[in-house]
């Protein structure tokens, strides 16, 4: 029990997910007579449940994790096919799934639940049946692992909206673009060129504002621009695929970081974005619009990619509002001037 508890302590002492995450296995594996523990991502494709591995025990000892790129990643199966079990219990929103795997191996999944949204599950592996004093433990450990999960959920979020909140941004926004963890990851997949020519997948990074906000506030109360900003929240979450990371920055200014795609694509996924809001019936305030500004995201550090998107922010509304527009573009038309940022002049629009 001694190392378990040890592991607990370790376990409640960081501030990253990741590492929360690596803790919870390394937690698992010292429990005696596991053989194997990893975290699967679980993810909708063309309507089918798949599941790849994220976080594991390379060979060599050190925790890997893998990158975020699900959709393609080739290790990606079926949960449906591949672990029944699994499958059934993520169908019936179960706490939890056991099975025998073959080669005398038994398994124990453990969702990860979320708003009836599962995205996560652990994996715990060992070569005789699962008791059931070991099922307890491991679930104990597992439910101090999500109490602790959602105190850090709850502190890096946007108490409005559900959001991410701006204090967390830096740490995203490195790990877009740098994927800068704790643990050695794996070897990443090469990023893939856009066969129908729309350019190399890159991170981008979006500043969005609420067009005429203080108007709302004005004609109709305080009350009704906070439902706005919830409707808007909503209306993101819904635009942008879950690795994409959305953040409120302040009153009505949000940003977006969009991983691992085209330029073409990340104009297409803002314009509609843009499109959802103006389309949009917002009670009693009828029609809303955002006006957006993007750039690569690894163009520099997070301030200075933010001040070249709020640049190209402010030239949409400067311009018309309702539209995306996109840094280099404006540059290249000469229509912005590149200018130096520093962190004293950061101001978002
Ligand atoms: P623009 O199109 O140029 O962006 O105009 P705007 O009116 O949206 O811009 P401005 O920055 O002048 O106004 C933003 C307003 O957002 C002012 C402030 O009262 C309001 N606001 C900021 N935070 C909140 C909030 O949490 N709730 C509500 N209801 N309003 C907020
Ligand atoms: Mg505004
Ligand atoms: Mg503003």
């Amino acid at each position: 029990m001694k190392p378990i508890l040890q592991n607990l302590v370790e376990m409640t002492g960081h501030r990253d997910h990741l590492r929360l995450e690596v803790s919870v296995l390394s937690t698992l594996q010292s429990v005696s007579g596991i053989l194997q523990v990893r975290s699967l991502e679980i993810f909708q494709d063309g309507g089918q449940l798949h599941y790849r591995p994220r976080t594991w025990l390379g060979a060599n000892g050190q925790w890997m994790s893998a990158g975020v790129e699900a959709a393609s990643d080739p290790q990606r199966r079926t949960v449906a096919d591949d672990l029944p079990a699994l499958h059934a219990c993520l169908q019936d929103q179960s706490s939890s799934a056991v099975a025998v795997l073959g080669k005398g191996r038994h398994g124990l999944w453990l969702p990860v639940w979320m708003n009836e949204k599962v995205h996560t599950c652990l994996e715990v592996i060992q070569n005789r049946p699962f008791s059931a004093q070991k099922i307890d433990t491991i679930t104990h450990v597992f439910q101090v692992f999500r109490n602790y999960q959602s105190l850090l959920d709850y502190s890096e979020r946007d108490a409005l909206t559900g959001l991410l909140n701006r204090k967390t941004f830096d740490e995203q926004f490195s790990r877009s673009t740098f994927c800068e963890v704790a643990v050695p990851m794996a070897q990443e997949l090469s990023l893939p060129v856009d066969e129908a020519g729309e350019g190399p997948d890159r991170q981008w990074l979006a500043v969005i504002d609420i067009d005429h906000f203080k108007m709302v506030n004005d004609r109709f109360g305080h009350l009704y621009g906070d439902e706005v900003l919830i409707l808007l929240a909503n209306i993101l979450r819904s635009s942008f695929r879950s690795h994409d990371r959305i953040f409120r920055f302040g009153g009505e200014e949000f940003v977006v970081l969009l991983r691992s795609t085209s330029l073409a694509r990340a104009h297409k996924v803002f314009n509609r974005f843009r499109k959802n809001v103006e389309d949009h019936y917002f009670p009693q305030v009828g029609q809303v619009t955002v006006s957006v500004g993007f750039v690569a995201a690894e163009s520099g550090s997070p301030v200075e990619a933010l001040g070249r998107a709020d640049q190209a922010l402010y030239f949409a509304k400067e311009n018309g509002r309702n539209q995306v527009r996109y840094y280099d573009d404006l540059l290249a038309a000469g229509l912005l001037q590149t200018k130096q940022v520093s962190n004293d002049d950061v101001e978002l629009f």
